[in-house]
């Protein structure tokens, strides 16, 4: 492989995933790519609340050496229970934590931010040894962000927007997420609107002090007027905390759609809309409203995915979210972010000297597992389903949900219609196996 000069946008999942596996490619370390990893944020962002890791997914965290780690680092979260305002359970699904049947639950459940942390502490492990046998290995870059991005046929230039450097790199991937300003950038402004496809549902992920009621469940709670509240078991470095997912589905208010394009700047306005809509919800969101206006682990967007007809132009290409969020209702995320990273390092290594074929093997490689995962289980209606508008829908539901856990059907119903990840198949690239990493 010629030393390609590679650009990462984003150190989230996708992006230190990407840059493990570029770094595990080749056998002669002088042959690895020149890898910048770009972060907006000025750290490793360790954000972010309960993400599963499933199937093919499992896979790819094995290939990195990085299974015991992961699993050292889970939730432990047992299943979901969904409580009515009394905070009775009407009926639960455990996790099958074989990872065999694909439930609401995961057998690998972990913060977003512990994970985040994992992959860029990998990624930089591996640079280390790629460095040690003589190569380049992974410049990192945090607190800044791209604000041009032009190319010609040889090259992309970009200006950095905080250092106001200029560079050139072979070829750019955003890894920027939902909201990618890369995918913008180079696809351009116009069209966005069809590229994200909102749900009407917008929600927020932030940690609070465990109350007394908190266990090592999921707590589902629905209000009418199309909100939810999940309470979940956080990890192991916060034995002391719950983590929170507050949603509302809903298609009139335009505050919620304004209050996600403000991003991070927004945060007062986010918590003071949610506070606003929660306030007569019953159940504990008193609680949960006082902690989430102190938290200041807040994040807030509205859910969507992304779809696109093509991932690359030229010599970008989008990976993760910023290409085929599924949405986190479809509890492929994360399992489609790495299943990516692999997919395009692979391309990539197996095509190091022309691009366009690395990309179309890319997409060729990955666009059976997206759609698959962006089939969400009751189509377009689904966050309906997760929140439904009335007292009585919230009653149709605790009964359904009742009827299945009594009967015993509920396993079928998860091996039927439970997130796809046990049908993604994960080539072969023949990538160096990754040794078994550690925390030190
Ligand atoms: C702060 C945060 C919290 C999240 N919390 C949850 C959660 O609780 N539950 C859930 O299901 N999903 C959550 N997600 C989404 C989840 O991480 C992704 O769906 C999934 O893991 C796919 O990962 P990704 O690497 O494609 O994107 P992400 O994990 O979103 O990573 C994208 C990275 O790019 C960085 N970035 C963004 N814009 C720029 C830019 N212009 N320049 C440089 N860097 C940029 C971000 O800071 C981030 O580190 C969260 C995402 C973020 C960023």
């Amino acid at each position: 492989m010629t030393s390609l000069s590679i650009l990462i946008i984003g150190c989230g999942v996708a992006g230190p995933t990407l840059a493990s596996f570029l770094l595990l490619g080749p056998h002669n370390p002088q042959d690895v790519p020149h890898i910048t990893i770009l972060e907006r944020s000025p750290s490793p962002r360790a954000q972010g609340q309960n993400v599963d890791i499933r199937g093919a997914g499992v896979t790819i965290i094995r290939k990195l050496g990085l299974e015991r780690a992961i699993r050292a680092a889970t939730t432990g979260e047992e299943g979901t229970q969904f409580v009515d305002a009394q905070n009775r359970v009407w009926a639960q699904f455990g996790a099958d934590k074989s990872g065999k049947t694909q439930t609401g639950t995961s057998d690998i459940e972990i913060l977003r931010g512990r994970l985040a942390e994992i992959f860029f502490r990998r990624s930089q492990a591996l640079s280390e040894e790629v460095k040690g046998k003589g190569g380049v290995g992974v410049e990192y870059v945090f607190g800044d962000y791209i604000e041009e991005l032009e190319q010609d046929g040889a090259k992309v230039h970009v200006r950095f927007a905080r250092s106001g450097e200029r560079r050139s790199f072979d070829l750019v991937v955003g890894a920027d997420g939902l909201q990618s300003r890369t995918r913008r950038l180079a696809f351009g402004e116009e069209g966005e609107e069809n590229r994200l496809k909102g749900f009407d549902m917008y929600g927020a992920f932030f940690s609070m002090p465990k109350g007394p009621t908190d266990t090592i469940w999921r707590r589902w709670f629905n209000a009418p007027g199309g909100r939810g509240i999940m309470v979940r078991p956080s990890d192991e470095q916060h034995p002391d905390r719950s983590s929170v997912f507050m949603f509302v589905v809903n298609e009139k208010d335009e505050r919620f759609k304004d209050v996600a394009t403000q991003g991070h700047k927004g945060v007062e306005a986010q918590k003071a809309l949610l506070a606003e809509y929660w306030a007569d919800a019953g159940w504990e969101s008193g609680r949960i409203i006082r902690e989430m206006e102190a938290t200041d682990d807040f994040y807030y967007d509205v859910v969507a995915q992304v779809k696109m007809e093509k991932w690359s132009k030229g010599r970008v290409v989008l990976l993760g979210d910023a290409g085929y969020c599924a949405s986190p209702i479809s509890g492929m995320g994360t399992t489609l972010a790495l299943t990516g990273a692999y997919n395009l390092a692979g391309a990539l290594t197996q095509h190091p000297n022309d691009h366009t074929a690395a990309f179309d093997a890319y997409e060729r490689a990955m666009r059976p597992t997206v759609d698959l995962a962006q089939r969400l289980p009751g189509g377009a209606r689904q966050p309906h389903i997760m929140a439904p508008q009335t007292a009585w829908g919230i009653w149709l539901r605790m009964m359904v949900f009742a009827g299945l856990y009594w009967s015993g059907l509920a396993g079928l119903v998860a091996r039927f219609k439970g997130p796809p990840a046990n049908d993604v198949r994960v080539g072969e690239y023949g990538f160096q196996v990754a040794d078994e990493w550690r925390e030190g």
